[in-house]
């Protein structure tokens, strides 16, 4: 009884928010009050999917959904924003039947990677997937040690790990569980380069023995091929690898066999794309409706967005998440490897649209020497968070004759619209976009 009514409170509440636009966790979080263990008396089908990390989750996740879908099998998923256990709740109850049974052929699952802990109690999931670890929201998550200690908790029998290969901290879980594993990573490339090239790095020591751990090739950060001498832990070779790729052309090569274009030039795509590509092998699907399935997606969701400046100056928005080092890096090396002049707006305003915090110590953890380059012929800084921004790009050695500070974004802009210099890119994070957005016109 509690069952059918924590199923019938969770799809009426869940199509009210709906109505008025409100989001999906508070219909989950209702049927969980009424019915706490709700979850395991669902009738869910054999092809469960999850995948965790700390960057890329979303992208990794709508693509495998659209490669399931040109598949010919039913999936449901849940949206960004929806991946605590009230939000899985809501997308699970809200795609059964009354009498509790899961109605689509696949459940795949966003996994927050400190929630997935609470959300596998009740769901198992056959393929994990587990992209990366990085420094992201430290106010919430500590160190990438932490909330690696977090998802060792979600980690049961019988769960099939698809780890990446290429990152230590996701990949010494195979060290801790005796699952089968199913491993992918990017072979050796032109891109690679033989030192940490970050502020910090997190594969100095071995996540295993904790003696220091030495790399052939790192692709970025932490991630390439690394060996610990101490005890033997090292890269596995990949199942599922990316042998050739090519960021200036935009493309990847799976398996040997398999090309599949980028949205965006980075090698942070091309994992997304590859930990997509291998959760879609897995549950059976043909690698070449995979690769058509891909294709189609990247060319439909290319995420950058373009804005015009008084109609006329035009500007690229790239996503950097404020919190997350790695995201920043990857905006400021590429706008820094261009072959043109750059002029640069970085917004930093609320730090989290999710919770309040003033820290500012994550600046020291980005690679803003990158701006050195020659080529970024002005930043433009604006926010609350000016000063702060403003001592950090100084330390980096920049040329402060290149920096302009505002506090209001609309100011910051005005500038922009008499002195851009070549072409102009904006940096800033999901919460404070809608600030850059209300004074520019969208393309
Ligand atoms: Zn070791």
């Amino acid at each position: 009884m509690k069952k059918f009514l924590a199923i019938i409170i969770c799809k009426l509440t869940k199509a009210i928010c709906k109505y008025f636009g409100r989001g999906s966790s508070f219909p989950g979080q209702l049927a969980l009050k009424i019915c706490p263990d709700i979850l395991s008396r669902i009738v869910l089908p054999d092809d469960i999917v999850a995948v965790t990390g700390s960057n890329g989750k979303t992208s990794t996740v709508e693509m495998i959904h659209s490669v399931i879908e040109k598949a010919g099998k039913s999936v449901a998923y849940n949206y960004e924003g929806s991946n605590q256990i009230e939000g899985v709740t809501t997308l699970i109850l809200s795609n059964c039947s009354l009498g509790g049974k899961f109605r689509k052929d696949v459940l795949l699952i966003e996994a927050d990677e400190r929630y997935a802990k609470y959300i596998f109690s009740y769901i198992r999931p056959r393929y994990y997937v587990i992209n990366n670890l990085y420094r992201d929201q430290m106010t919430r998550n500590g160190h990438p040690e932490f909330v690696l200690e977090d998802i060792a908790k979600s980690i049961h029998e019988g769960m099939t790990l698809v780890l990446n290969t290429d990152d230590p901290l996701v990949s010494s879980l195979s060290k801790q569980f005796k699952n089968e594993v199913v491993w992918f990573g990017i072979d050796d490339n032109e891109y690679v380069s033989e030192t940490c090239e970050s502020v910090y790095d997190d594969g100095y020591y071995c996540p295993v023995c904790k003696k220091k751990m030495v790399y052939e090739y790192r692709h970025f950060a932490h991630v390439g091929k690394y060996e610990c001498k101490s005890c033997g832990f090292r890269r596995h070779k990949p199942d599922y690898v990316i042998s050739d790729i090519d960021l200036k052309k935009g493309f990847i090569t799976v398996n040997r066999s398999f090309k599949i274009d980028l949205a965006f030039h980075t090698i942070f795509n091309a994992y997304n794309i590859l930990a997509a590509y291998a959760a879609s092998n897995l549950l059976g699907i043909d690698p070449d409706v995979i690769v058509s399935a891909l294709n189609d997606y990247l060319i439909a969701n290319g995420r950058i967005k373009q804005f015009k400046i008084n109609e006329e100056i035009p500007g690229t928005l790239l996503i950097s998440k404020h919190e997350n080092t790695i995201s920043y890096n990857r905006n400021l090396q590429y706008v820094s490897s261009m072959d043109e002049d750059v002029t640069l707006l970085m917004i930093i305003d609320d730090i989290s649209r999710k919770y309040f915090t003033s820290d500012t110590s994550w600046l020291w953890d980005i690679s803003f020497e990158y701006l050195k380059s020659q080529n970024i012929r002005k930043i433009v800084i604006a926010g609350k968070y000016i000063s702060d921004l403003a001592v950090r790009l100084e330390y980096a050695g920049i040329d402060m004759g290149r920096v302009v500070t505002y506090l209001k974004t609309k100011d910051a802009v005005a500038y922009l619209s008499e002195h851009t210099e070549g072409k102009l890119f904006a940096l800033t994070c999901f919460s404070d976009e809608g600030k850059l957005l209300k004074e520019v016109t969208k393309e």
